[in-house]
């Protein structure tokens, strides 16, 4: 990318204070030397469409997407990745020859993060490498816009099963719908945590937003004590660093990690798409890492 103009990429979503992309993003830009800035653009949902319009700009190279838009820009942008499409969801927007696209990054970001905590392993085919979760049982907390794509991954990534526990019953249902029109595997749809049964080498994720608020919200497990000692549990909530459920986890002797990981895979991927150079990666572990 050899440019001198000023460039311009951000996050949209409502709230966006509390987001670390700018962290690792603007010294992910700055040591490429592409004279872009990674802004903050808090959008409320009534400015959602006038917001998109802006990425068609000369100088904007296109946004993330974060709570709770995820899903609505999906008919906002002109062409969708197959992957986007089949998740539902979009976190990044590239704005490419005048056109917007959108992609889902969370997906490959998540399953990236989980095998930097030592999950899953790197299996090849048809040239390509791929991260395997087969042999894991999966449970994933939340049917939002990160759980359409943590579902998809862990199911591509090949889990024996997957859970899906979301408090409304109807959107579980409707993504576990979703998974089984592509994969032949066990999907479960509840919205009682009571029902879970316990599982071993299993994987919980939690990707619903309680904890976001650092309130003392309940868990969005009954307990924790049924599971197995080496049950993994992920909370893709990153600030604050410990949620209730991860320090119930913590306390309880599990295997945890917080979502930063995710945070910089996803961030990674996204960079890759606006700029089609590598990402520095150690750049941006390191700046995320430091503050
Ligand atoms: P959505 O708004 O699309 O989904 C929110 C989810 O949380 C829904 O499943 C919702 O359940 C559930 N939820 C919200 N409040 C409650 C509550 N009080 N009790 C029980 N369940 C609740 O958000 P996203 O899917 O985009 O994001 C979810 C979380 O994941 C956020 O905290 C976000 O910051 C984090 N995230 C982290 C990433 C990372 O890189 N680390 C990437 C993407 C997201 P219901 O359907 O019943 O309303």
């Amino acid at each position: 990318m050899q440019t001198t103009k000023q460039l311009h990429v951000g996050l949209i979503g409502d709230p966006v204070a509390h987001s670390f992309s700018p962290r690792f993003q603007q010294p992910a830009f700055d040591a490429l030397g592409i004279p872009a800035r990674y802004e903050l653009w808090h959008t409320p949902a009534r400015q959602l469409i006038e917001r998109i319009r802006s990425l068609c700009e000369p100088d904007c190279l296109g946004a993330n997407v974060t709570i709770p838009h995820k899903e609505a820009v999906l008919p906002l942008v002109d062409k969708i990745d197959p992957l986007a499409a089949r998740i539902g969801a979009i976190n990044t927007i590239v704005h490419r020859d005048d056109y917007l696209y959108g992609y889902n990054t969370d997906a490959l970001g998540l399953l990236h993060a989980l095998h930097e905590h030592g999950l899953g392993e790197v299996e090849t085919y048809n040239g390509r490498e791929h991260i395997s979760l087969r042999g894991h049982t999966a449970i994933l907390l939340g049917a939002g816009g990160a759980a359409r794509a943590a579902a998809f991954a862990l199911v591509d990534a090949g889990v024996e099963q997957l859970i899906i526990l979301n408090r409304n019953l109807e959107r579980a249902r409707h993504l576990a719908a979703d998974l089984l029109r592509s994969y032949d595997r066990p999907i479960f749809s509840l919205n009682d945590p009571s029902f879970l049964i316990p599982r071993t080498s299993s994987i919980i994720i939690n990707a619903t937003s309680l904890g976001l608020h650092e309130d003392i919200s309940p868990l969005p497990v009954e307990t924790l004590a049924q599971f197995d000692p080496d049950t993994f549990i992920y909370d893709m909530i990153y600030n604050p660093s410990q949620t209730y459920l991860l320090c119930q986890a913590r306390l309880m002797g599990f295997n945890t990690a917080n979502g930063l990981s995710m945070l910089l895979h996803q961030g990674a991927q996204a960079f890759t798409l606006w700029t089609n150079q590598p990402a520095p990666i150690e750049i941006m572990r390191k700046s995320l890492m430091m503050e």
